[in-house]
């Protein structure tokens, strides 16, 4: 007798629900995507424990009649597709017809659902299995209640993260889905308070204001370019605001958040002159095709398209970026480039501007670290000039050195602030003028969880009023540094590193790189030859010269004997 046999039902559903389901931000997302299929203008969202104990959504979109109801958590039940043709060019962020039976084997589900106000539809499942279904009263709608999801998979269960972690997940969910449909109303209410609630926008640009607030907002550079068979529209952050979290990269092809290593690429191409490596400029990119010219349905959560003009779709987003970054609105002036400073004492414009900002090396005076054994006497590099206001060129012995200013004074910055860190002595800068900082929903939720942690790094911020944070002081060490920005990186680098492990010291050393690189010097900024000349001996006193901590170089040098044999002399 043949061995094989065909999966029941339910265990198909089960199966399935390890493609679709991994955790609740995966439910939202399906949920989300039925309740926009469905037409709604305003999707509620509620939550318990990061939605791991409770999560619904409710809309106000087309509804179903009883008949469908029950037939929609039958597998591969869909409204969405008839034939082969509609598979070629899909319109609906659904299609495959799996997401309702998949979630409701895992969990306990409730849907309540009318085509019009007044007789609806309720159906209860357990596990899969429909327990009743009965008339209900309700408005025009549709709410699906999902409730202690994975409740019969212990192994999935134990899986999910902390509540924070799943909450954080659920935000960015929704927060996409409010970027690429700002007519539509969303709110995200967890453990009783409202977490995200944004009323319809005007437009994408008024959405990411109501998101993110209008610091960001006013920064943006708004792309528009159209191809023979592509649109491009969205905003790009500037160069000097880049950060070095690549979640700040929202794409978007017809309306659904994608990964795709073509846009990535494209997009980094735009920026490669302007961005250091391993910084990540934020970026709001809604890809419009032909829907038969893109294929959505090659990952399971549908995250991921193949374009079948990939190379066109690539240049024109390389070409539609690169061409804002080109304009003047993509420079911010000097002032514009450390409004914390400016809070704390008032920076002058022009030339002054340039001279103050050379000035930001001397803390480093305060505290000179014990110089290294092994230093031989004589080797002190001496300053010659500045090349292009961005590299240090200095002569040590025979030798012409060449430092990059931005990688040497980050990691003058990174060992002074880490071994303060270590020793629980950071030394701190009080805010003459306390820096207000506007909060993304997550990022309000990040740092009621890392606000300890942030504070033993000389960072004192508190909430102010929903989302919005006041930083009342700094370490010293990034004194000069636009603190509101390196706050909101810092909170975001803590929440990857903590998706990773748990380790405290990897915390302290990550966040301390960024904050090192957020207020080192940047390229393009003229040093006095005192400052330059300090920024030199502070790095002679460093354990490790050689490299930032990015692990880019700082430094090349050119012995007298490559520059006799260049000129033939030897
Ligand atoms: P898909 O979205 O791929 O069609 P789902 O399992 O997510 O598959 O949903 C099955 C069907 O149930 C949908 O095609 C739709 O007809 C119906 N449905 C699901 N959610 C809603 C909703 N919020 N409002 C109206 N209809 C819905
Ligand atoms: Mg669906």
């Amino acid at each position: 007798m043949g061995r094989i046999r065909v999966l029941d039902e339910q265990l198909a559903n089960r199966i399935a629900a390890g493609e679709v389901v991994d955790r609740p931000a995966s439910v939202l997302k399906e949920l989300v995507e039925n309740s926009l299929d469905a037409g709604a203008r305003s999707i509620r969202v509620t939550a318990e424990a990061g939605g791991k104990r409770l999560l619904r959504v409710e809309d106000d979109g087309i509804g179903m009649d009883r008949d469908d109801a029950i037939l929609c958590f039958e597998r591969h039940a869909t409204s969405k597709l008839r034939g082969l043709d509609d598979l070629e060019a899909i319109t609906t962020l659904g299609f495959r017809g799996e997401a309702l039976p998949a979630i409701a084997s895992v969990s306990r589900l409730l849907l309540s659902t009318s085509e019009q106000d007044g007789p609806g539809t309720e159906v209860e499942i357990r596990a899969g299995k429909i327990l009743s279904v009965r008339e209900a009263d309700r408005v025009r709608g549709t709410s699906v209640e999902v409730a202690g999801l994975f409740f019969n998979v212990p192994a999935r269960r134990r899986f999910l993260r902390s509540d924070a972690t799943e909450l954080s997940h659920l935000l960015r969910v929704l927060t996409d889905f409010a970027l690429a449909q700002p007519a539509v109303r969303f709110r995200l209410e967890h453990g009783g308070r409202a977490l995200l609630d944004t009323g319809p926008a005007g437009d994408c640009g008024e959405r990411i204001e109501q998101l993110f607030g209008t610091e960001l907002a006013r920064t943006l550079l708004p792309i528009r370019r159209d191809g023979a068979s592509v649109k491009v529209r969205g905003f790009a952050g500037r160069p000097a605001d880049a950060g070095t979290r690549r979640d700040r990269q929202h794409l978007f092809v017809n309306g659904r958040r994608v990964h795709d290593r073509t846009l990535l690429h494209a997009v980094s191409e735009a920026y490669r002159e302007t961005v250091a490596a391993g910084r990540h400029p934020a970026l709001f990119l809604f890809v419009e095709v032909d829907p038969a010219e893109v294929d959505v349905n090659v990952h399971p959560q549908k995250a991921e398209v193949r374009f079948r003009r990939a190379a066109e779709v690539h240049d024109v987003v390389r070409e539609a970026v690169a061409a804002v970054l080109g304009t003047a609105a993509a420079v911010p002036d000097l002032a514009d480039l450390r409004p914390a400073y400016a809070g704390a004492f008032r920076l002058p414009s022009g030339p002054a501007a340039a001279a103050a900002l050379a000035a930001l090396p001397a803390p480093e005076l305060r505290e000179p670290m014990p110089p290294r054994a092994e230093q031989t006497p004589g080797a002190r590099p001496e300053v010659l000039a500045q090349l292009l206001d961005s590299y240090v060129i200095a002569q040590e012995r025979d030798t012409l050195v060449v430092v990059d200013q931005h990688a040497a004074h980050e990691r003058v910055l990174f060992e002074r602030y880490l071994s303060q860190a270590e020793a629980d002595g950071v030394e701190q800068q009080r805010l003459l003028v306390p820096v207000q900082l506007e909060l993304a929903p997550a990022q309000a939720v990040l740092l009621e969880q890392e606000a300890g942690e942030l504070a033993r790094l000389g960072f004192v911020v508190a909430p102010f009023g929903p989302g919005a944070a006041r930083i009342d002081a700094v370490p010293a060490v990034v004194a000069g540094a636009e603190v509101a920005g390196l706050v909101r990186d810092l909170l975001e680098e803590a929440a990857s590193v903590r998706r990773v492990t748990t380790g405290v010291a990897e915390l302290r050393r990550q966040l301390v790189t960024t904050a090192a690189c957020r207020a080192a010097i940047k390229v393009r900024t003229p040093l006095p030859r005192e400052a330059m000349q300090r920024l030199l001996d502070d790095l002679g006193r460093c354990r490790n010269p050689t490299t930032c901590p990015h692990g880019r170089p700082i430094a090349f040098r050119l012995p007298l004997a490559d520059i006799e044999r260049a000129f033939r002399r030897r």
